[in-house]
């Protein structure tokens, strides 16, 4: 598990994971943050999370929204899609992970948390004893704490590239068809 601050492995996007590299590491549960994550800040489902979605279902793992989000946002994406979620998630606290975990249950080692945010996602996600995955945020646009957290991120992300990097979890490229 990552320490503090420190990322387990960095990805493009959800998108570029490598599920099937998670899988076999042992990961049965995902822990997933919402927005600039999933979709952009705000947005509905789209039909590229959609079958993202259906991939990581194909593949076994059980999937939780970790969000820090309102209920009504996280409801309004979660039923449609028919996903478990915990809104006002209080990140980088522990407790929205462990009620995650214990919806899917699903041990903290069995479990990936993946997300855009260090502060958030990544911290929150060590402390509760998962995997952290951090993955770029998908746009811009966000919520202006946010906006102000970032530049010590890329601050903190140049400085980790340097002393420790992180490994990456994006899929091999694909080879090409012959
Ligand atoms: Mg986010």
């Amino acid at each position: 598990m990552g320490r503090g601050l420190r990322p387990d492995r960095v990805a493009r996007s959800v998108f570029d994971i490598d599920l099937a590299a998670l899988r076999r590491m042992g990961i049965t549960a995902l822990c997933l943050d919402l927005d600039n994550t999933l979709v952009g800040w705000n947005r509905p489902p789209d039909e590229r999370i959609r079958s993202w979605l259906a991939a990581v279902a194909e593949l076994g793992f059980r999937v939780a929204i970790v969000s820090n989000n309102s209920a009504a946002r996280v409801a309004a994406f979660c039923d449609e899609l028919g996903l478990h979620g915990v809104a006002v998630a209080h990140k980088p606290r522990r407790s929205g992970f462990r009620r995650a975990l214990e919806i899917l249950g699903a041990e903290p080692s069995r479990a990936a948390v993946i997300g855009d945010q260090i502060w958030t996602d990544v911290w929150g996600g060590n402390r509760a004893g998962c995997f952290t995955v951090l993955v770029r945020p998908l746009e811009r646009r966000e919520f202006l704490g946010t906006r102000v957290a970032r530049a010590f991120e890329r601050l903190w992300l140049l400085l980790l590239r340097r002393i420790d990097p992180p490994a990456s979890m994006n899929r091999p490229l694909p080879t090409d068809p012959r």
